[in-house]
């Protein structure tokens, strides 16, 4: 192939890449270029080959840091867009270009009352990053709609299409993730199914008990409200069900450790929010969760807002670690003996006003009698505290788990998170996993 055939793909040099990243770090791409089509991809392959050069698959940027030194190869920007939808009953079939912006893609569906994607409003980046991690956010997850993704096969050079099942879809986790074939599988299109007449289907206790207040109150009959407070307060304590809902225990002279379930939502919440959303359309039931889990979002600092210095991240840095009964158990012996040894971090007990050894440790209860422990809590439990900053680079204010940028360098990023993954292992015995890439 002569380098003629070459200019169709616009490349340029040293193009930087921190202004293509939210969290705005990294050093320049040796070669990049904006593919408008995936027709174009065994072209970029070629060139790679014909130069040697690795590539880089960039979509928007949103959970990857790059190096300070940049990229040395041809970083890849995937920009070809379209929606195309069947609708056959009540069920909407949509196959969506990998270039298409993920939140506009999610307020196009909410606008038609197509329900699947709603609780994954305000999440930047394009569509064709979401299956690589299973992006998820308020009880749902990217894979819960995902019928086939279809890629371009960079080693074989041909187009292959992987049905939900050969993705390998894991809590934040996929094929294309995986260390095996990263890089491996360019997506082209996601094919996605969703419920055309979007049901209030809300998994995830904050965000169903902010719906339940907003709903209540449009609701025009007060004192079923009040009966209904009653009754979900004294179960949010218990939490019927929940395998390791064991209340308080007591452990060593003056520890205590218990459970807080709160995170999850009950059988009971989820009734009522049907309930109280059925005089609702399909549009108005997708729009009242939207607008809430983008308020939610907002007030975390999790939606990309350029007057907001929170928003120059990742999102979450570390995955919330998922334990097995042996390892919560582990966990909780851990914070008892930091108690007991008075090895408990300094900082924790300050802003919640509890004391030293009184700990309450959030979960989400997962089959097989796994918990989800958020990462956030064990950084803060570890002294770690919104708006720590070091070195240009910190904690966002509004979110524990988001480490933002304040003018610092890669370098300076990676030396807080061996920072943070030191001491949250040393006093928890957890060693924390990085969601987004840093590629090398
Ligand atoms: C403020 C903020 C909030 C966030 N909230 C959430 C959240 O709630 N839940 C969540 O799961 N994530 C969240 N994220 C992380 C991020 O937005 C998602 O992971 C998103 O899907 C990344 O998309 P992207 O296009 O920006 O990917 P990029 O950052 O460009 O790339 C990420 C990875 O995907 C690969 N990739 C990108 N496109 C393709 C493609 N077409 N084919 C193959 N590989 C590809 C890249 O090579 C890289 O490995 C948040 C990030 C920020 C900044």
């Amino acid at each position: 192939m002569t380098e003629f055939v070459f200019q169709e793909l616009n490349i340029e040099n040293n193009r930087p890449l921190a202004p293509l990243t939210t969290i705005g770090l990294g050093g320049a791409a040796r070669y990049y270029c904006a593919l408008q089509s995936p027709r174009q991809l065994p072209v970029a392959r070629r060139y790679c080959e014909q130069h040697q050069l690795p590539v880089f698959v960039l979509g928007g940027g949103s959970n990857v840091v790059f190096a300070d030194g940049g990229f040395a190869g041809l970083v890849l920007h995937v920009a070809w867009r379209g929606i195309d939808v069947k609708q056959q009953d009540a069920q909407v079939s949509l196959r969506v270009a990998a270039g298409e912006p993920w939140d506009e893609f999610v307020a196009h569906c909410v606008a038609r009352g197509w329900g699947g994607v709603e609780c994954l409003s305000g999440i930047p980046g394009s569509t064709g990053a979401t299956p690589v991690q299973n992006v998820g956010a308020y009880g749902q997850e990217v894979a819960d709609c995902i019928v086939a993704v279809e890629c371009f096969d960079w080693q074989t050079n041909s187009a292959v299409t992987f049905t939900r099942e050969e993705c390998r879809f894991a809590y934040r986790d996929s094929r294309f993730k995986s260390s095996a074939e990263k890089g491996r599988f360019i997506i082209t299109h996601v094919q996605f199914q969703l419920s055309a007449r979007g049901p209030l289907d809300v998994r995830y206790g904050e965000l169903s008990r902010r719906l339940l207040d907003r709903l209540e109150a449009m609701n025009s009959n007060t004192n079923e409200q009040a009966d209904f407070r009653v009754t979900r307060a004294s179960e949010s304590d218990g939490q019927a069900g929940a395998p390791h809902a064991t209340g308080t225990e007591q452990a060593g002279r003056s520890s205590t450790v218990s459970v807080d379930t709160r995170q999850s939502q009950s059988d009971k919440e989820r009734q009522r929010l049907r309930e109280l959303s059925a005089h609702l359309s399909p549009v108005e039931r997708m729009q009242t969760v939207r607008a809430e889990v983008l308020r939610l979002r907002s007030g975390k600092s999790m939606v990309i807002d350029p007057e907001d210095p929170d928003t120059r991240s990742c999102g979450s840095f570390f995955m919330n670690p998922e334990l097995s009964a042996d390892e919560f158990a582990a966990l909780k012996t851990r914070i008892n003996s930091n108690a007991r040894s008075d090895n408990s971090p300094e900082t924790r007990s300050d802003s919640h006003g509890d004391s030293a050894a009184d700990v309450a440790i959030p979960v989400f209860h997962l089959p097989d009698m796994r918990v989800k422990v958020p990462a956030a809590w064990l950084m803060e439990y570890c002294g770690f505290r919104k708006g720590y900053t070091r070195n240009g680079v910190g904690i966002s204010r509004s979110h524990a788990l988001a480490l933002v940028n304040r003018g610092g360098s890669t370098a300076d990023l990676r030396a807080l998170v061996a920072e943070i993954q030191e001491r949250v292992c040393s006093l928890t015995g957890i060693v924390l996993q990085p969601e987004p890439l840093l590629p090398d």
